[in-house]
């Protein structure tokens, strides 16, 4: 079952967008079914489930931080995570740099902006991103390399709102790969889609989709 999601989701995809299997909640086992397909990357939003599973599962796996993180947590992943996609404040970035440099580790890092018209998503504003991108502090940071942006649209059936969202994240990627990243190589990524809107996301050209309850069923 699992197995057949995952297909029918694969031949959607076209070259050059990576699947984020979100597997929070689900078990090991479960996500070895998908790991025997191929699938290695996944996606987790809590720091401990997320240690836990890296711990018990096989080691060429991607494992891909997707939700909010409290800088007192960074230290429990850092030794091991390839991607922490929510960075939205400067501290935050601070503490994955310190934590970096204790496990001698360059951890990439995508910022992550507020694009949904609803308060409960996390993500910084343009404003705050300049401000700390132009910063000789950050300029000095050895161990963090930022690797491109990841949004959330809002939680709502119009179509037309949510590609408008994801738009302005293709703004915001655009006119900082632009202003701060035009020589730099790996800043490229725009993390965006899941389940319901993945789609569109896609059409708007994300390069990371990160899809949970469409390969694994609901949580
Ligand atoms: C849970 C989650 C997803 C996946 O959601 P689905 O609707 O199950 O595909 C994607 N991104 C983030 C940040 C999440 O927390």
């Amino acid at each position: 079952m699992i197995q057949e999601k995952l297909e029918a989701l694969r031949s959607e995809i076209p070259d050059g967008v990576r699947l984020i299997a979100v597997s929070k909640t689900h078990s090991c086992e479960r996500i070895l079914e998908v790991y025997h397909k191929g699938q290695r990357d996944y996606g987790e939003n809590k720091v401990q489930e997320l240690v836990d599973k890296f711990e018990t599962l096989p080691k060429d796996i991607r494992w891909h931080m997707i939700g909010h993180l409290q800088s007192n947590k960074v230290k429990y992943i850092a030794p091991f995570v390839n991607l922490i996609h929510g960075v939205d404040s400067f501290k935050l970035l601070q503490e994955i740099n310190k934590q970096g440099e204790k496990n001698q580790r360059i951890i990439s890092c995508l910022l992550q902006f507020h694009i949904a018209d609803e308060e409960s998503k996390f993500g910084l504003s343009l404003e705050e991103a300049n401000l700390f991108l132009s910063s000789s502090e950050y300029q000095a940071m050895k161990h963090v390399q930022l690797c491109g942006v990841m949004g959330m649209a809002t939680f709502t059936d119009n179509q037309e709102q949510i590609r408008t969202e994801f738009r302005s994240l293709v703004n915001v990627f655009q006119y900082l790969k632009k202003q701060y990243f035009q020589s730099f190589v790996p800043f490229k990524e725009i993390s965006m889609g899941m389940s319901d809107d993945y789609p569109i996301a896609i059409e708007e050209g994300s390069t990371m989709i990160r899809v949970g309850s469409k390969i694994f069923g609901s949580r």
